[in-house]
């Protein structure tokens, strides 16, 4: 029989993960000879045996891969054939220079979770049990090649037990780097944040997480040390202990994530579909948005999430919070562990300092976490699963680069200022950073800086070329200044929801070459080229370039930063700019948003609209949304959170409205023309919308109207402008939809389905994020596309 020897270089997500042990069993089984290492490009393969038997181990390898591993690449070469009496084994890792992918976190597995409630087994009720399959990866890591040694838990030295294990090739814990037991691992310890020593005696039988058990239910708030930060817990049931935590956590209206000890506790609170029930249950364990029961075995305080019609549920993603969860019977409140909008603690001395005046007892343990990664928020709409933060157990996976991009020079993009994330993009992918937060925050931009250094220290990148935002006060702008001048690099900066639109297209794998899409980037504020702000947009656009066909109408941000923190300012500007406070006065006297908006200090207001004073132009989507909510009352005098009108008026929405309700009953909008540019005019939708008012018709069904009059007039002005740019043969272009305005459930399936009635191909966001979270990956590609195609690197290339 002929021997041959192979050769094979595997890429992707392939270290951390099991691979080699299971490279091994496959090996063992078509009984061939070599070795498989981990390396800085990935795992290497070197297989010697019957020609038959090596062609087998190739076509069975993808297929026997382990759950948590992604193979984006494999290469064979020929190699040295090697000595009858080899054997196969798992070499050492090689310290060769380190590009390769490092894992997600990984939620604990069912052999695990079964093996902590096994009385009998070894790591009964043990808090840091993990195999290969499941664990702490991004978190506890410190160098690659990812190895123990290389983690936060080189200073725990394997127990003889634990040590079989490791190095036993059949075993599930073979090479599984954070492998601990109760002998050798780290510990548990629950202490009170006041330094006073406390007794678990009198609270549990068990130990230090069921002693935190009976203190959730007594209705006190844990800080709890989870896989990538600090998180703070109490019984979501207890109105008095959540309402605390709000206060105490300065955390006034936006929602709070809950955790549940199972599927069919979380099932018992809200409707939760197979695609729903499958991303809670994955090795990511994301917090999941999902629609509440109105019938609950034990009502929910109502501060958990005042206002909104969706509960975010996870279920436990560490041995820890499965030990923590089991007695209790109903959810818990499981938020990041910070004040505000800091980002939450990580290390210990920190955590006891910022979280002392919040929480009364830490459950903490010595195993130090590396780096920040919070939860990830997913919701699923038009029967997909949508990521609204990327970040534990998604990053920091790389997204492969679309057809055409083979050639890009290393770019390292910086996102946006908030939601913040980074990018390091290479002819190997595009590794998104896991979310970081809002730069506008001092501790965040700090981590941000640090998180930065540590990605390019880590996959020993040296970027070529930088990338960020137009907007020169941004803070990831400036930081990307300041590097480029230091470094000598290029930088390219693009324009806001130009690079909404490039991150969807490169999500979808739209090739670098494809004719331009029409893009719909619907947000905020972004830093327009025309000196206005820009938050409502209809883009042409590929990668590299973009033209403006269309936008929503530029209404003054009245007091800029102040009217999104004081969202009625934008109800006067659309009133002011659509029919004149006299008319609205005369017309709407008698209703309650007219006594308030008269109680305003309207001269001074007035002066400053007159005279353009802080009242920059803005043709934001999201400020309508401000605009209309504040309207009818919702997040009126001050928004606790960017977007909570936007989001409070979509819970609003009456669905039996939105569902049966007569087509004509939508509100109008208009799409005139200033200077050839169609615009979305929002008067008679305004007009419309006081009426209702006038007529006491119910917030539900304004907001239905408003939702679906939106939604329709995003599709027209889409056909219209399709009309304009369609191509010779008159095919429609395809459409890309982005920006964090999509975030609404509502609008964006209504307009995707109106557009796919209409005929047109439409991109989404799944795995990035459609909101700012998602531009660090656009930044990125219109760098590498205008790159590739040698384009100067200022002034505004259009397609
Ligand atoms: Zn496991
Ligand atoms: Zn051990």
């Amino acid at each position: 029989m002929s021997e041959t020897a192979a050769l094979l270089r595997v890429r992707g997500l392939v270290q951390g993960v099991g691979f080699r042990p299971t490279m091994w069993r496959l090996a063992q089984r078509h009984g061939l000879r070599g070795s498989v290492s981990n390396d800085g490009e990935g795992v290497r393969i070197h297989i010697c045996g019957p020609a038959t038997a090596v062609e087998d181990f190739v076509v069975d390898l993808p297929r026997a891969s382990p759950p948590l591993a992604r193979i984006d690449r494999i290469e064979r070469e020929s190699a040295a054939t090697l000595p009858a009496d080899a054997g196969f084994h798992i070499a050492a890792s090689g310290h060769s220079v380190a590009r390769t992918a490092v894992a997600a976190d990984a939620a604990s597995c069912a052999a695990c979770v079964a093996e902590i409630f096994d009385p009998c087994a070894r790591r009964y009720r043990y808090p840091f049990t993990n195999c290969t399959h499941c664990g702490p990866r991004l978190s506890i890591i410190r160098e690659v090649p990812y190895d123990r040694a290389a983690t936060s838990m080189r200073g725990f030295a394997m127990c003889a037990d634990c040590a079989a294990e490791y190095g036993d090739p059949a075993d599930r814990r073979f090479h599984a780097q954070p492998i601990a037991c109760h002998v050798c691992g780290p510990r548990l310890q629950l202490v009170r944040t006041d330094g006073r020593v406390m007794s678990v005696e009198a609270l549990t039988a068990l130990d230090a997480a069921d002693a935190a058990c009976t203190l959730l239910q007594r209705g006190h708030i844990l800080a709890i040390q989870g896989v990538g930060g600090y998180q703070l817990a109490c019984d979501a049931t207890q109105a008095a202990a959540v309402t605390r935590l709000r206060a105490l956590k300065q955390r006034e209206r936006k929602p709070f994530a809950l955790m549940a000890r199972d599927l069919a506790m979380i099932r018992a609170y809200t409707e939760v579909d197979e695609l729903e029930a499958a991303l809670l249950a994955g090795a990511a364990a994301p917090i999941v948005l999902l629609a509440p029961k109105s019938a609950t075995p034990r009502p929910l305080a109502d501060a958990v999430a005042p206002g909104l019609r969706t509960l975010g549920f996870m279920l436990p993603n560490t041995p820890l919070h499965h030990l923590l969860l089991k007695r209790m019977q109903r959810p818990v409140v499981m938020t990041s562990g910070n004040r505000s909008d800091e980002p939450q603690a990580i290390a210990a001395a920190d955590a006891r300092s910022r979280l002392a005046g919040i929480a009364e007892y830490l459950l903490e343990h010595d195993r130090p976490i590396e780096r920040r990664v919070d939860d990830s928020l997913v919701h699923v709409a038009a029967g997909r699963a949508r990521l609204l933060r990327r970040a534990r157990g998604y990053a920091p996976a790389a997204l492969p680069l679309p057809p055409g991009f083979v050639g890009t020079p290393r770019i390292l993009s910086y996102g946006g200022e908030l939601k913040n994330t980074f990018c390091l993009l290479s002819p190997d992918g595009a590794l998104l950073s896991p979310h970081i937060g809002d730069l506008q925050d001092p501790l965040t931009r700090a981590d941000q800086h640090a998180l930065l250094a540590d990605a390019c220290r880590f996959f020993a990148f040296e970027p070529q070329l930088l990338a960020c935002d137009l907007h020169p006060d941004y803070s990831s702008t400036q930081a990307a200044r300041t590097r480029a001048a230091q470094a000598g690099l290029p930088l390219r900066a693009s324009q806001h929801h130009h690079a909404h639109i490039a991150a969807c297209l490169g999500e979808n794998g739209v090739a670098l070459a494809a004719p331009p899409v029409i893009g719909v980037a619907l947000d905020g504020i972004g830093y327009g080229l025309d000196g206005q702000l820009w938050g409502g947009e209809f883009l042409h656009a590929d990668y590299a370039g973009y033209r403006r066909l269309g936008s929503f109408k530029p209404v003054a941000l009245l007091g800029a930063e102040a009217a999104v923190r004081e969202p009625w300012r934008n109800t006067y500007a659309h009133i002011q700019a659509q029919m004149g406070w006299a008319s609205f006065a005369m017309n709407y006297a008698e209703l309650d948003l007219h006594r308030f908006l008269a109680a305003r200090p309207r001269a001074l207001l007035d002066a400053m609209l007159q005279r353009g004073i802080n009242s920059p132009l803005a043709s934001s989507c999201g400020r309508l949304f401000d605009a209309v909510a504040a309207a009818v009352g919702l997040a009126r005098e001050h928004a606790s959170y960017e977007g909570q009108g936007a989001v409070e008026l979509e819970a609003a929405v009456d669905l039996e409205c939105l569902r049966h309700e007569d087509e004509r009953l939508s509100y109008p909008f208009a799409i005139p023309q200033i200077a050839g540019l169609p615009y979305i005019e929002p008067l008679s939708m305004w007009a419309a919308l006081f009426g209702d008012l006038l007529l006491d018709t119910p917030i539900g069904v304004i907001a239905a109207r408003f939702h679906r009059g939106l939604g329709n007039v995003i599709v027209r002005m889409v056909e219209q402008l399709a009309a304009g740019v369609a191509a010779g043969d008159g095919a429609l272009p395809a459409v890309a939809l982005s920006g964090g305005v999509f975030q609404n459930r509502i609008l964006f399936e209504r307009v995707l389905a109106g557009l796919t009635g209409k005929g047109f191909r439409v991109f989404t966001h799944s795995e990035v994020p459609c909101n700012d979270g998602g531009l660090a990956l656009g930044q990125a590609l219109i760098g590498a596309a205008q790159e590739l195609r040698g384009l100067p690197h200022r002034g505004d290339p259009c397609v």
